[in-house]
C-alpha cells in the first residue's frame, strides 16, 4: 500500500467519523422551520422539528414576552422565517443553547402549547397559541351551529395559562394521549358542485354533473349520519346556484372541520376514466389540473359574477401561513382519501393533484375537491348514476374521514 492509498484510507476514515458525528443517532432535535399566523383571537407559532423535543413555557409581563425553554435543541431556522410583527408576536429570538423568546406587543397568555406527532407528510411540530392577557376566554361551544372557528384556541381545562404578572415556569404538558379533546362531533361540510343555472359537465348520455354531485352528497351524508360520529351539513340540498365563495362561507359558518367538494368532470377524450382528489395549491401540479381548476372556477362566471376583483384577497390568503397549515391538513386528508377510495373504485393515475380551486380557499377549513370520475366516459357516467357505485364512494370517503379524525384525536388536535 503506497502513501497515496494510505492518505486516501485516512480521509475515508475521517469522513466516516465526521459522518457518524453528524448522524441522527447523536442528533438532538433541530428547529428547521418557523411559521407565525394570526387567527381570529390568537397568534399561532409553529416550529418544524427534526425530532420530539421537551419544552417548558414562561410568561413575562414587563417587558411582555413568552419564553420557551427546550430541553435541548439546535436552531436551524433561517432568519427570514420571521420578518415582520404578526398578531401578538413582535419579535422572535433564539438564545443559545435552547431558549426561544417571543417578544409580544402586549402582555400575552399561552392558550395552548403542544407537539404534533409526525404524519405521512410532516415531521414533529411544536405549536404555541398566544392570546392577549386581557382577553376573556372564548365561550364554550353550545351547539354545532354556534361553533366558532376560534374553538381550537380554547385551552383544555387542565391547561390554565400562567398569570402574566410574574415569571412562572409551567411544566411541559402531559403526554398528548392523556389529553381529552372536547367530546363534540366533528362537522363535515359536503359541497355538491354546481347547481341551478350551472349544470357543470354534461355526460355522454346527458347526465348533469349538478345532479350526480347532489345525489352523491346525500348518499355520503346518510352514510356518515348513520355512523353517528359526525355532524353533516350540505352546502346545498336542492338544485340552486351558489357562488364558489358562498360554499366555503357556508362551511365556515357551520363550524366545519372538513370540507369536501364533489364534482364529476367531462373531457373531449371519452376513453379517460378514474377518480382524482385535488387540494389547493399556489401552483398547479400539472397543466391538466390547472385547466380543470379554471373550468371549475368558471362556475361563478356562468351566473355573471366577476371574481376578478377578489384576486388580490385570494392571493393574500394563499400566502397566509394559516392557509398553509390548512393546506397541510387538506393534503393529509387527500392522501388518506386516495388510499381508501382506491380500494373501492378505479382511480385516475396520479390521483392526488394540486391546483388553485376557488372553492377550496377557506383559510381555516381543511378542504378537498373530488372529481369522482368522467361523465364523458359512458361507463363511468352509468356507474355514477347508480346507487351501488355511489355507495362504494361513500364507504371509501367515510373510512378516509374516520382515519383523518382518528389521527387528529391522537395528537390532541381537532
Ligand atoms: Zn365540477
Amino acid at each position: 500500500m503506497g502513501l497515496k492509498s494510505l492518505k486516501l484510507l485516512v480521509s475515508i476514515f475521517a469522513a466516516l467519523i465526521l459522518g457518524l458525528l453528524a448522524a441522527p443517532a447523536f442528533a438532538k432535535p433541530a428547529a428547521q422551520g418557523l411559521r407565525v399566523a394570526e387567527h381570529e383571537q390568537r397568534t399561532r407559532l409553529v416550529l418544524d422539528l427534526s425530532a420530539k423535543a421537551a419544552f417548558a413555557t414562561t410568561v413575562q409581563a414587563d417587558p411582555p414576552k413568552v419564553v420557551v425553554d427546550f430541553g435541548d435543541i439546535d436552531w436551524a431556522v433561517p432568519p427570514a422565517a420571521f420578518r415582520r410583527p404578526t398578531g401578538l408576536i413582535r419579535k422572535v429570538q433564539f438564545e443559545p443553547p435552547a431558549r426561544l423568546i417571543l417578544e409580544t406587543a402586549r402582555p400575552a397568555q399561552v392558550s395552548k402549547v403542544f407537539l404534533i406527532e409526525p404524519n405521512e407528510q410532516f415531521g414533529w411540530r411544536f405549536v404555541i397559541d398566544l392570546v392577549a392577557a386581557d382577553a376573556s376566554p372564548p365561550p364554550p361551544a353550545a351547539s354545532p351551529a354556534a361553533k366558532a372557528k376560534s374553538a381550537p384556541t380554547q385551552a383544555a381545562p387542565t391547561q390554565t395559562p400562567p398569570p402574566p404578572a410574574a415569571a412562572k415556569t409551567a411544566p411541559a404538558p402531559a403526554p398528548l394521549t392523556d389529553r381529552k379533546p372536547p367530546a363534540k362531533k366533528p362537522v363535515i361540510a359536503i359541497d355538491p358542485g354546481h347547481g341551478g343555472a350551472d349544470p357543470g359537465a354534461i355526460g355522454a348520455s346527458g347526465a348533469y354533473e349538478k345532479n350526480i354531485t347532489l345525489a352523491m352528497a346525500r348518499d355520503l351524508k346518510d352514510k356518515l349520519e348513520a355512523q353517528g360520529r359526525y355532524t353533516v351539513v350540505l352546502t346545498r340540498d336542492r338544485d340552486v346556484f351558489l357562488r364558489l365563495r358562498e360554499r366555503s362561507a357556508k362551511a365556515r359558518a357551520a363550524g366545519a372541520d372538513l370540507f369536501i367538494s364533489l364534482h364529476a368532470d367531462a373531457l373531449p377524450n371519452p376513453a379517460i376514466q378514474g377518480l382524482s382528489v385535488y387540494t389547493l395549491s399556489e401552483t398547479a401540479s400539472d397543466s391538466e389540473a390547472q385547466l380543470l381548476a379554471e373550468k371549475e372556477n368558471k362556475a361563478d362566471l356562468i351566473a355573471g359574477i366577476d371574481l376578478s376583483h377578489e384576486a388580490p384577497e385570494v392571493a393574500n390568503i394563499l400566502i397566509d401561513l394559516a392557509q398553509r397549515e390548512t393546506m397541510n391538513l387538506s393534503a393529509v386528508f387527500a392522501a388518506g382519501a386516495v388510499e381508501e377510495l382506491g380500494r373501492q373504485v378505479r382511480l385516475l393515475s396520479n390521483s392526488h393533484r394540486f391546483a388553485g380551486f376557488a372553492v377550496l380557499k377557506a383559510p381555516d377549513v381543511p378542504s378537498v375537491l373530488i372529481e369522482m370520475g368522467y361523465l364523458s366516459n359512458a361507463q363511468e357516467e352509468r356507474l355514477l348514476r347508480g346507487h351501488d357505485y355511489r355507495a362504494k364512494l361513500a364507504t371509501g370517503l367515510a373510512r378516509a374521514i374516520d382515519r383523518y379524525f382518528e389521527a387528529r384525536r391522537k395528537t390532541g388536535a381537532r
